[in-house]
Parts: C-alpha cells; structure tokens; sequence
C-alpha cells in the first residue's frame, strides 16, 4: 500500500514540476529579464517627488509644495511623460500634496493613492477639488497588497491602522525591480517605522529614500538595521528652517558606510537599474553637512574651540570606528557635525592639511568638503600625510 502512495506521490510531484516548468514558460513577466527602471528624485527644494520610469510606465510619488507643481510638470513632460499609472500622495503635508493639483489637471492618472489622514486646510480642499473636477476617486491601498509598474512591483508596507498625526499616517511602499529595491516612508516617524517592522514584510533596500528629509525622528536604529541600505537619497531644501537633515540622521548613515545623496547639495538625482545593480547620475555627498541651526556659528571660530575638540580629541580612537555606538552622547552628535569648517587650529603650528580618518582622504583646510567627524588637522607635509596612506581630495586637489 505505502509503496502505491509512494508511487502517486512521486507521479504528482513530476507532474507539478512539469506544470511548473510549462507556467514559468507561459508567464513571461517572471522569467524574462527585468525592464530598465530610473528612479527621479526631483529637485523641490524642501518637499519630496520622485518619479518611477519602467518600462513605459509612470509613478509619481508626492508633487513638493503648490510652488512646485509647475516645475514637476515640465520635468515630467520632458521625460516624456503624458500618463501617470499612480499617483501616490503619501500625506497630506503641503510640502508633498501642494503642487499635486497641477500634476492632477495636466496629466491622465490611471490610480491615485492618499494616506488615511485627512486634513481641513486650503491645501488639502484644493487636492481633493482637483481629483473630483477629474472625476477621480482616489484611495487609500491597504498593507501588503502589490501594484505592479512595468515589470517593477510596488508593495504597500503602510499605512496600517490611523495616526493622531500626518508624518505617521504616510504611506509606505517597497519598490522592487528584479533582485533591486527602493524603500520610501514619506515623512513617517518611529511610531509608524515600529508598525512597519511589525509587518515582518522583508524592508532590505538597495536605496533607502530617507523618511521625512532626514529627520530625527525617523529612522529609528531598528527600523535603519532592517533596511540595510547600501544607498540613501534625502530629499530637502538648502538652508530649511527644519534643520533637514538632522546630524543624529547623517551619523547613522555615515557610520555604516552608506552612501549619501541629496537633492540640497546636487539638485535632481537619477538612479537607474536594471533590476541586476543601480548606479546614480551625480557622485555621492562627502559634505555630511547637518541643516541644524549652528547658532552662533558666524562667530564660533574665535570663541568656540570647545565644540569641535570631540573630533579631534578622540581622534586615535575613531581611526577605528566603525558603529555608530562610536558617539557616546547623542545629544552632542549635532555639535560635532555643525562646526565643520570652524575647528581650531593648532596655535605653535600652522593647518596644513584636514585629514579624515576614516576614507583616509586629505583636504586642503578651505575645501569645501571638509569631515565633519573622524576629522583631524594636520601640520604636516603632504609627503608625510600621503606616505600615512592618505588620497587627496577630488574637489579641493591639495
Ligand atoms: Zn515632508
Ligand atoms: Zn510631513
């Protein structure tokens, strides 16, 4: 009897795998080779849009404040587009809904995504007149559900219950072509980021689309650990008022060795895969520039050595740093990272060269590059500080 069973077990599992086979033939989506997909993070000055191209398909992502719908526009319609597949509102903050309503007028929007968070201001009112005016009915995707953008897909990782605030109730979503993925959070906090790990839907990203313009209340330790990220893009605006993106934010980055681009420092960013491996338009940040007010930073350099003594003073132990534990108190992280270019110099001798530590690259003292941690002065020769193993820098060429 067992041996029969064993014999129609056997038959059965043939059979499934030649279905296998056959189905994997007939579906091309998953066996071809995946389609070409550029990733825009566009320049909205303080806000967030980024474009998704695959494949002849369109993904708007946030439309920057009522400033920027305009200008998103005419980026758009230079790409080519005329039809956007989604639309994805992921709050209803003004830097990211504000230029929606022109998005909505000009162009054909198959699906549009809103967070679960309403607001009564102007704003708000004028986004969901545009979508009525279009006869759109927009809606909110529910966690864990998949979209698909060419041969890319789109999985909704939040937002899964309702916030008492905007940033939390963002939504979400990992974007996937063949082995590369994209995670964006909109301005979500670490109440929110707690949910989305709650999910135990696999968030390890290839880029990470720093939540909330490099706040620090996003990216939580936890939440940074399970992306994993090998590059980040920050989307904020030179000099905001919210001191985007924090130093606490730029730390956590740096000490893992991510690799950092920002729209404040480099304008529009592009990152293009092909679903094997993902490259960027622009080099990545060196700046590691906090937008934190240094307060009296104009006039530090005299009468404020003391605040950037903790770069120097630990020097020969953040040769080796290589976790971000390396910063024993949190609170004065920002201190280091906002007096980069106003260290003091040694007074017997005179600044040669700023040495930093950690890439082993060397600067001259006026680059504007300069390490805002693992940073040392040096007064030595550039034959002395290239035979120590230090590159120069490609921007300032000391
Ligand atoms: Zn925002
Ligand atoms: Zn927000």
């Amino acid at each position: 009897m067992n041996k029969v069973y064993q014999r129609i077990l056997h038959a059965a599992l043939v059979f499934s795998l030649l279905l296998g086979c056959t189905l994997s033939v007939c579906m091309p989506v998953s066996a071809s080779s995946p389609e070409q997909m550029d990733v825009h993070f566009i320049d909205v000055g303080q806000g967030d849009a980024t474009l998704v191209t695959c494949g002849g398909h369109a993904m708007l992502i946030d439309a920057g404040d009522d400033t920027k719908g305009t200008a998103i526009q005419n980026y758009l319609q230079k790409q080519k587009i005329s039809k956007l597949d989604y639309l994805i509102l992921t709050h209803p903050d003004a830097d990211h809904i504000g230029g929606a309503p022109v998005i909505i007028t000009k162009f054909d929007i198959s699906n549009v995504f809103v967070s679960n968070f309403e607001k009564d201001n102007q704003t708000y009112r004028k986004l969901i007149q545009s979508l009525d005016d279009k006869h759109i009915k927009p809606m909110t995707p529910s966690v864990n559900s998949v979209y698909s953008l060419g041969s890319a897909s789109i999985t909704i990782l939040a937002p899964g219950k309702e916030y008492d605030n905007p940033n939390d109730a963002s939504i979400a979503l990992l974007l996937k072509n063949g082995t590369r993925s994209f995670l964006f959070t909109g301005d979500a906090g670490e109440n929110a980021e707690k949910d989305i790990l709650k999910t135990n839907i696999d968030i390890r990203a290839d880029v990470y689309k720093v939540g909330h313009h490099g706040s620090k209340y996003s990216t939580s330790k936890d939440f940074f650990k399970a992306i994993d990220p090998f590059y980040a893009v920050i989307s904020c605006g030179e000099g905001n008022s919210y001191g985007h993106p924090h130093a606490e934010t730029l730390n956590t980055l740096r000490a893992n060795g991510v690799m950092v681009y920002r729209t404040d420092e480099e304008g529009t960013i592009i990152a293009t895969t092909d679903g094997r491996s993902v490259s960027f338009n622009v080099p990545a940040s060196e700046s590691w520039k906090a937008g934190e007010p240094t307060g009296s930073s104009a006039s530090a350099s005299a009468g404020q050595p003391a605040k950037a003594a903790p770069a120097q003073t630990t020097t020969p132990a953040v040769s080796g740093q290589t976790e971000p534990a390396a910063q024993p108190q949190p609170e004065s992280a920002p201190a280091v990272e906002e007096t980069p270019q106003k260290a003091a110099t040694p007074a017997t001798k005179e600044l040669t060269y700023v040495l930093n530590t950690k890439t082993k690259k060397f600067h001259k003292p006026s680059c504007s590059f300069l390490p805002t941690t693992n940073r040392q002065d040096s007064t030595e020769s550039r034959d002395s500080i290239t035979a120590q193993g230090y590159v120069p820098c490609k921007k300032c060429n000391p």
